[in-house]
């Protein structure tokens, strides 16, 4: 009987600990500020792929975008950066790699904000729509520039296809691998690769003949199909479902998006 009790009460005081040393745990893997609850319907608002989240996935994406902007400067130049745009900023890189719970930007130290389009001498690795924005390469390896103007505008805009931040942060994921090349060989499965190859350039061609309805900025290389069409596809899901079921279904594979409501 003694040594019942005895044993009893062993077990509970390692239940304690457990418990104890389990929260702390858990306690140091969280942000350290709590998730600014006004950030909350203005993701809502203008944010689809936040919007179609149920409640704790929703709980896991803030989480991201506060260890996001733990990690990640955002400096404006000739520009002041306010919460909002530390908020799509961090929304942009969080939505195509939502599906990959340990994914880091390991490829970026740093997000400078211009006032509107810019067309400086940046040595770069792609810059886009005379310019909305770019990854940096050579001496601006680890960086990326972005319009603020656009940014805003990409988010409150209900029915365009294009995010230039989604875009650019689609192309920093394709990097990853070393070559920008528009398959991002860390996402893709190796089953999915050929398959994604093909239709690629199935599309290229089509946009190309003026016969397809994917930005014609995605038909100039493989790497720019991949960005527009990852753009298009966190952006207007149910249109590109619509109007290019095979690139949807093939898009879906490779960001692990299983949308509830779509098949
Ligand atoms: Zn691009």
């Amino acid at each position: 009987m003694e040594t019942l009790l005895l044993s009893l009460f062993v077990l509970a005081v390692l239940v304690l600990l457990f418990g104890y040393f389990y929260s702390t745990m858990r306690k140091k893997a969280q942000p350290a500020t709590t998730f600014p609850a006004a950030w909350r319907p203005v993701l809502a608002e203008q944010s689809v792929f936040y919007r179609e989240l149920d409640p704790g996935a929703r709980l896991q994406f803030e989480h991201r975008i506060q260890v996001f902007l733990q990690t990640t400067r955002i400096t404006g130049v000739h520009t002041t950066v306010e919460d909002l745009d530390r908020l799509l900023v961090a929304a942009s890189a969080i939505i195509p790699i939502f599906a990959f719970p340990d994914w880091e930007y390991i490829n970026l130290n740093e997000v400078l904000l211009y006032p509107d389009s810019f067309n400086h001498d940046f040595e770069q690795s792609g810059s886009d729509r005379a310019v909305l924005g770019m990854v940096g390469d050579g001496a601006l390896n680890g960086v990326m520039v972005l319009s603020q103007h656009e940014l805003r505008q990409a988010f409150s805009n209900k029915t365009s296809k294009t995010n230039t931040a989604i875009h650019e942060f689609a192309h920093l994921v394709d990097k990853t691998d070393g070559a920008v090349d528009g398959i991002p060989e860390v996402l893709v499965k190796q089953s999915y690769v050929l398959p994604w190859l093909q239709a690629m350039q199935k599309e290229i061609k089509k946009i190309r003949a003026d016969r397809s309805d994917i930005n014609p900025y995605g038909g100039t290389s493989e790497a720019e199909f991949f960005a527009v069409a990852a753009e298009y596809f966190f952006e207007r899901p149910d249109l590109m479902e619509k109007k290019n079921p095979e690139l949807y279904r093939l898009l879906r594979e490779i960001f692990l998006q299983q949308r509830t409501g779509s098949g």
